[in-house]
């Protein structure tokens, strides 16, 4: 069997750059019709017409994962265009590295409203659809920090991915007999805007342990969301795929 999202809507957010651009160039190059969601439009825009200069297979759209009432506009949106929807994959991150005495309530609010608030709300208004179509492929992007901890990482930062964890396994029981498939992948470093706010010495201790020789690059978490949300993967619901290099072996 062959990966093939031929007639596959797909929805990443955060797809403006970094690990979500990946994933919406990876499931543009296997045939899917992809909608690329994030807060800063413009970007947006200009990452779909780089993906498919024509436009014809991808459309861009402004929504703040954490605003309801723009993620249920772009929702319609993808709606009207594509008139269904097959796969979201909730990307869209941020991270605050500063130890917690420096962190404000505000600050950590806003880390787990984005990671973990966010991943609720595009789930809830995507699964009507796909309850309607009676099959859908959820994958959330949740980090190693979840798994491990990692110091200057941040406690929000490891705790909204640790809860984007249980939302994955809570969500696979409640909609595995509507067809409905909810996986996560916890990636370990990967250089993008996102870690280019930590130090490079301490980014380079995040690779201490690695077992294989090779840096991780947006397109291996893509890989990674590609098989999770392909018929290949038709029988696994719920689970954590470490994508790491053998950074961590439980
Ligand atoms: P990135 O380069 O910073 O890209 C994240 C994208 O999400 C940006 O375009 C950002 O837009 C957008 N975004 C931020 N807040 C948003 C919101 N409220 N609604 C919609 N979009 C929003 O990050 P990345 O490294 O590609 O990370 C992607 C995902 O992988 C995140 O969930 C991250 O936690 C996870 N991850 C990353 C690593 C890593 O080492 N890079 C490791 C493990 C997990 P703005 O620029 O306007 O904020």
């Amino acid at each position: 069997m062959q990966i093939d999202f031929k007639d596959k809507i797909a929805v990443i957010t955060g797809a403006s750059r970094g690990i979500g651009a990946a994933i919406a160039e990876a499931f543009y190059q296997n045939g899917a019709k992809v909608a690329l969601l994030d807060i800063n439009v413009k970007e947006c825009q200009e990452r779909a017409l780089a993906i498919d200069a024509s436009g014809s297979n991808v459309i861009a759209l402004q929504a703040d994962v954490t605003d309801e009432i723009q993620v249920k506009k772009a929702v319609d949106q993808i709606l009207e265009r594509f008139e269904r929807i097959d796969i979201l994959v909730n990307n869209a991150g941020v991270l605050h590295h500063v130890p917690i005495e420096e962190k404000t309530v505000a600050d950590f609010e806003k880390i787990i409203k984005v990671n973990l608030t966010g991943v609720f709300i595009m789930s809830r208004a995507i699964v009507p659809i796909m309850k309607k179509i009676g099959r859908g492929k959820i994958v959330n992007i949740s980090s190693l920090g979840a798994r491990t901890g990692r110091p200057g990482v941040a406690v929000d930062y490891a705790a909204s991915k640790a809860g984007t964890l249980g939302i994955t396994r809570s969500l696979a029981k409640e909609l595995g007999p509507s067809g409905i498939y909810v996986n996560a992948i916890a990636p370990g470093p990967i250089l993008t805007e996102l870690t280019k706010q930590v130090p490079k010495e301490v980014f380079a201790t995040w690779n201490v342990g690695r077992v294989i020789n090779k840096d991780g690059l947006p397109e291996d978490v893509a890989n990674a969301v590609l098989f999770l949300s392909s018929q290949l993967s038709d029988w696994i619901t719920g689970i954590t795929l470490d994508v790491n290099g053998g950074l961590f072996i439980p």
